[in-house]
């Protein structure tokens, strides 16, 4: 367990990263955060930065020998860098967490090993297997990068007319997933925690409304009969606990019609704070940050009670323009990232209302 004064560890400088340093503070916790040059909203509230590769041994001996645990913002850390730090100090979530989201087959794999539902799947190496998955699991389907996909990058949909060799340059020629099309009514997360004596405690299912593949708002109570919500919090709680996790992580799920009432499949599992959780920072007793924070220190958790009913909304690319307007509305919970950029479709910054009831 951690004392106050300790210092955690991020790789990664965004966003996330910038609320993480942020939800440590009050808690008498410190953060270097570690990163490769560029856009890095989070050195502004870190007490300590270093810019480097994830590749650079020296630089990363140093930082494993300045903090007592290291934890990650995003999903995509190299395999070896997480095994060179685990070396020399403990990193959280564990590898196994990684190594299981770095791969969308290994994870659809995953989540179907534990006996959870996802869409079906079939791994696609180049264009032939490409042709016998189409056949199997028939139009429309999407075609997935296995690795470094996020926001819809990396994907491309096949339809009835769709050329086959056509889908495979748009993905790169890359080893890939066919996924089945799942005509869903709606798209939902849970974010849950799990604590290092393995306790886990699970936000209220969030409604995730998508454009242009990026996360436009977060509302909740979520659309979601009990049945179907009480499974999806139990989906993510059994996640959790197969992988040994310990820290905060989401699960992204589709919402399907089925003759016995609405049903979730399983969509992605993410082993990180997720921003359809940025609610929690104004709606909920703990926020995720907080709550991450406390898992990777060894603290309890804290309670995820929601506070009200949830609007959250991203300020993407020259939205943040519209900065005055919202921080004139009452209520209104604004974060800007402070990125120096405002590039289109860029996650610039979130408002949050909470509203009671
Ligand atoms: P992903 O990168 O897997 O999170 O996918 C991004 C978005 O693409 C999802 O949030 C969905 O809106 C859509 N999508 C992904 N996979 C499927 C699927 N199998 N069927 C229908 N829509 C999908």
């Amino acid at each position: 367990m951690l004392k106050p004064g300790a210092t955690i560890g991020i790789l990664g400088g965004g966003q996330l990263a910038r609320m993480l340093a942020l939800a440590a503070a009050p808690l008498g916790l410190k953060v270097h955060v570690f990163a490769p040059a560029g856009d890095n909203p989070a050195f502004e509230v870190a007490g300590a930065h270093t810019v480097a590769a994830y590749d650079d041994e020296a630089a990363l001996a140093a930082f494993a020998a300045a903090v007592s645990v290291v934890t990650y913002e995003f999903e995509n850390v190299p395999a070896e860098t997480a095994a060179f730090l685990a070396a020399r100090v403990p990193v959280l979530p564990g590898p196994r967490a990684l190594a299981v989201t770095q791969d969308r087959i290994q994870e659809k794999t995953f989540i179907n090993a534990i006996g959870l539902p996802t869409p079906g799947f079939a791994a696609v190496d180049d264009l032939a297997t490409l042709e016998a998955a189409v056949a199997a699991l028939g139009r429309p389907c999407v075609l997935k990068t296995r690795r470094f996909g996020y926001d819809g990058k990396g994907q491309t949909l096949i339809r009835p007319e769709t050329d086959l060799s056509q889908a495979w340059e748009a993905v790169g020629r890359q080893p890939s997933i066919l996924e089945a099309f799942v005509p869903f009514l709606r798209e939902v997360s849970v974010i849950a925690a799990r604590g290092a004596s393995g306790d886990v405690v699970a936000y209220d299912v969030c409604e995730n409304e998508h454009r242009h593949h990026i996360l436009a708002a977060t509302r909740l109570p979520a659309t979601l009969g009990g049945t179907a919500a009480h499974a999806a919090i139990e989906h993510a709680a059994r996640i959790a606990t197969a992988l040994d996790y310990v820290g905060v992580l989401a699960v992204e799920m589709f919402v399907l019609a089925g003759p016995d009432g609405e049903r979730v499949l399983i969509n992605e599992i993410a082993p990180r704070v997720h921003n359809s959780g940025h609610w929690t920072i104004e709606g909920a007793e703990t926020s995720q940050f907080e709550q991450h924070v406390r898992a990777v220190a060894g603290w309890p958790l804290g309670s995820a009670r929601r506070l009200g009913r949830i609007e959250m909304s991203n300020i993407i690319g020259d939205e943040a323009d519209g900065w005055e307007r919202l921080v004139a509305e009452p209520g209104l919970h604004l974060h800007l990232y402070g990125k120096a950029e405002a590039r289109p479709g860029r996650k610039m910054g979130h408002a949050t209302r909470v509203f009671p009831g």
